[in-house]
């Protein structure tokens, strides 16, 4: 096997998972998986996981086709925005539709009645995101023509928040207060119908489900939360999880580099004196961000390294000083103590970019050891 790889601790994920679930009981937990499990290889996560899950989430439609294909049966909600022409998949595959608009609803309604399958759909509720669904002030008549969609299995209405991992002194005064406020105005329109809502009711994300118990209603969907990071720096850790990802490599090459010798594309760095350089088989093309260049720091034989010189597509090199590094011996890229908010801050970007852009070239390992 490839030298380079990223190790997956499934057992620290279902362990993630229980302390969520312990938090947000009795509210059911949909996990979710979309961007390959967050980059975690969803082909080792999903199986694993999927008897502890209530409900699956995913992005796109073609995330649910290939979760099916495993043959995963637990209900898998394709949350993002879906073309009417993709519709015919959600039949086949059995996939929870999100529905965002009156016209996707429509077409759904439709294709169920010529077809004569039932198909379970959730209606999207768009509270304060202007990305997919139906704002607050026109969900009127997206829960009346709801209501007459005998064909339909309404299951589930859903919103999703914008900033819910803000911290506020005034915690009724969050962002996040206002989307819940508009959500309640959307239920209350069942209410003056004296109609039931649909029985699942969910909003939380990560950050709501650290910070705001008063938005579980019937379900949460924990992303980042359940791959053991936080989403925030300074967002309170009502939960514990910890990261399930340790990301290896081995020296493919070790020498001493002289003053006056350039270093990589650009030379942008050299030695001052005679110094160890060793080269680590892993790049950019990995997903070890060229950003990081000059800033990212790697353990090797448990001892925290700089890395110099630009980040290559397939290779980078490390500053191991006087140190005796050897080829074959053991880096960590990220885990053991390099943490994937480190990378984040070397590339100026967020957690969840980093981990869902570790590419596919990289194998991933999955193991059950306790942490
Ligand atoms: C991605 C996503 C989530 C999970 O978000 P986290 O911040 O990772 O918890 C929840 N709900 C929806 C609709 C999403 O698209």
């Amino acid at each position: 096997m490839r030298p380079t790889y990223l190790e997956v601790n499934l057992t620290q994920l279902k362990q993630n998972l229980e302390n969520i679930r312990a938090k947000a009981a009795p509210a059911k937990v949909l996990v979710v998986l979309k961007a390959n499990a967050y980059g975690h290889g969803v082909d080792g996560v999903a199986p694993f996981i999927a008897p502890f899950a209530d409900y699956i989430g995913v992005a796109i439609v073609e995330e649910g086709i290939h979760l099916r294909k495993m043959g995963i049966a637990t209900p898998i909600l394709v949350m993002g925005g879906t073309l009417p022409q993709q519709l015919s998949d959600f039949f086949e595959y059995d996939l929870t539709l999100a529905a965002s608009s009156l016209d996707l609803l429509t077409a759904a309604e439709q294709l169920a009645q010529s077809t004569r399958k039932r198909l379970k759909v959730h209606l999207k509720v768009d509270t304060g995101m202007e990305r997919i669904g139906v704002r607050e002030y026109e969900a009127e008549s997206l829960i009346e023509k709801s209501l007459s969609c005998s064909h339909l299995d309404m299951e589930g209405i859903f919103t999703h928040f914008a900033n819910s991992e803000v911290m506020s002194l005034q915690k009724n005064m969050t962002p996040l207060s206002l989307q819940l406020e508009r959500f309640e105005g959307i239920l209350s329109m069942y209410e003056k119908r004296g109609v039931p809502h649909p029985r699942i009711r969910h909003t939380a994300n990560s950050g709501a489900i650290l910070l705001h118990p008063e938005s579980y209603y019937d379900m949460v969907r924990p992303g980042v939360l359940f791959y053991g990071v936080y989403p925030g720096r300074d967002v309170e850790k009502t939960i514990e999880v910890k990261p399930a990802l340790t990301w290896r490599s081995k020296v493919v090459y070790s020498k001493v580099t002289q003053p006056g010798r350039g270093v990589s594309y650009g030379s942008l760095w050299q030695a001052e004196a005679p110094t160890r350089i060793v080269t680590i088989p892993c790049g950019y093309a990995d997903g070890y961000f060229r950003r990081m260049t000059n800033q990212a720091r790697v353990i090797v034989n448990e001892k925290e390294y700089p890395q110099v010189g630009r980040i290559c597509m397939d290779q980078f090199m490390v500053n191991a000083g006087g140190d005796d590094v050897k080829v074959g011996d053991e880096v960590i890229l990220l885990g053991g103590g390099i943490t994937a908010e480190d990378l984040a801050d070397w590339t100026g970007t967020n957690e969840y970019e980093v981990m869902t852009n570790i590419s596919a070239r990289v194998p991933r390992v999955f193991t059950r050891a306790v942490q």
